[in-house]
């Protein structure tokens, strides 16, 4: 309806100017024509001898009837000296019309009206002889062809306004229809998706604006349904990776009811059960730790030099790494400040280290570095362990996954670790890769941006 509206008025706008427009061309030329052939007579009559009804009449008989409606000359008072119209002649009268008057003043006159689809035009101009006037020559033509012709030009003008106007309703109307439809089924979309089908996607077609928001739309629902099946997994691993050690529980309880055991087989049995009620713990704060890392948008960082925090950890397992027969080196090279929190740092060189220690075998090593490197700080832990198949390393930061379950578990491992490190270096920009050689060791490196001080400040 806008577009509607907006065409009618620029076309109604364009037909008054064309029409306009061509009428005053039509009438310019008209006034140049009629007040020339006024100058003409007025410069004929001026040369007369005598000013007078037979010398006027025989001046205009040698210059023809100039097909003209009617010619009425006045002498300076205004007084009718030559009338070409015969009948109910004027000859003697005062011709007292308005362009004689402005005539007899000395102005070239024209005036123009439409009359009974006929183009009426007057002219007077002053004639003057020896510098002085001496009356006036008037013009007056009735002209039905030009009339018609100017009606005609109107209305194909106006014609062509109204055809134009009906195409542009015509095909607003097409496009509108076509657009809500459109739109239309983008809302459907929307209400499928809103009602829980990530699946749908929205065929657009065409190529334009819609098309593209069509796309758009399709990714939004692609990526819905991959975060939505990532946390149904989630969900069903998590309650599977509890479920075991509950049904251990449960068991355990259940023979210490059913059977009658000694006291040191009792024990045995309830410190299980005390060991699988440490793993759920573990294992729930692992969960609790990756939601927050989830749900967490800015946690306090502060510029934090990685160094101490990592001597911290190596502190804390070298109880672990010595009960493992593991030989662990440190070698801090630089100060390297980040911008991190400090638990966070903590988590990931502490999950890092653990299974640079968990994975390794007896009698083996575990190099902990931290260096920089350009604008980086890097957190190295190599170890001599075990080592990561080839087809694993895709999937070893994803949550619950284990190389070799049995191991993991006999370990106290839940799947979670290098998923929470991965989490976390990601949140504090930073990158972590992984290269391993099977049976004979992994080195993870973790890199995050130096943040120093003193750039900061310049
Ligand atoms: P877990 O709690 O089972 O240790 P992680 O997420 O920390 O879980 O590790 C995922 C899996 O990656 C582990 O189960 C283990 O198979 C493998 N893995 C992690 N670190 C090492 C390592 N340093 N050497 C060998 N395998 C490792």
């Amino acid at each position: 309806m806008t577009y509607v509206c907006i065409t009618f008025f620029v076309l109604l706008f364009l037909n008054f100017y064309t029409a306009g427009t061509s009428r005053q061309l039509f009438c310019k030329s008209k006034e140049t024509a009629m007040i020339e052939r006024c100058h003409l007579a007025a410069g004929e009559l001026a040369d007369l001898e005598v000013f007078s009804t037979s010398t006027v009449s025989n001046a205009f008989s040698r210059m023809g009837s100039q097909s003209l409606s009617r010619i009425l000359v006045t002498n300076q008072s205004g007084q009718v000296i030559y009338d070409s119209q015969e009948e109910n002649s004027a000859v003697g009268k005062n011709a007292l019309f308005p362009v004689i008057v402005y005539a007899l003043r000395g102005n070239d006159v024209f005036s123009w009206q439409f009359q009974n689809r006929a183009m009426y035009s007057q002219a007077a101009t002053p004639i003057y002889a020896y510098g002085t006037l001496i009356g006036a020559v008037y013009m007056a033509e009735y002209n039905s062809q030009q009339g018609a012709l100017m009606q005609s030009l109107q209305v194909n003008i106006l014609s062509i306004t109204l055809v134009l106007e009906a195409v542009v309703i015509v095909f607003s109307m097409i496009y509108a229809a076509t657009f809500s439809r459109r739109l239309r089924k983008i809302m459907e979309s929307i209400r499928i998706i809103r009602e829980g089908d990530y699946s749908h996607q929205v065929a657009m077609g065409g190529n334009d604006e819609l098309t593209v928001l069509g796309n758009e739309f399709n990714a939004m629902a692609q990526r819905l349904q991959t975060s939505e099946q990532k946390r149904q997994q989630f969900v069903s691993d998590a309650s599977h990776e509890l479920k075991t050690p509950l049904a251990s529980i449960k068991l355990l309880s259940d023979s210490i009811l059913q059977n009658d055991m000694d006291m040191e087989t009792v024990r045995e049995f309830v410190s299980d059960i005390g060991e699988e009620a440490e793993r759920l713990n573990r294992m729930s704060q692992k969960l609790l730790s990756l939601s927050s890392i989830d749900s967490q948008v800015s946690a306090d960082c502060e510029i934090l030099n990685i160094a101490p925090t990592v001597i911290r950890v190596v502190k804390m397992l070298e109880g672990i790494a010595k009960a493992g027969d593991i030989a662990v080196t440190l070698d801090v090279q630089d100060v390297c400040p980040v911008l991190i929190v400090e638990d966070d740092l903590y988590q990931i060189a502490f999950n890092l280290i653990e299974n640079g220690i968990k994975y390794n075998i007896p009698g083996g090593t575990l190099s902990v570095r931290v260096y920089r490197d350009g604008e980086n700080a890097v957190l190295q832990v190599t170890d001599s362990g075990v080592g990561i198949p080839e087809e694993a390393m895709s999937h070893l930061f994803e949550r619950f996954y284990r190389v070799d379950k049995a191991r993991s578990r006999s370990s106290g491992g839940s799947g979670l670790g290098l998923a929470i490190v991965y989490n976390l270096v990601r949140r504090h920009q930073g990158e972590i890769t992984v290269s391993s050689s099977l049976g004979h060791g992994s080195s993870f490196r973790v890199v995050f941006p130096i943040f120093d001080t003193e750039e900061a400040e310049s």
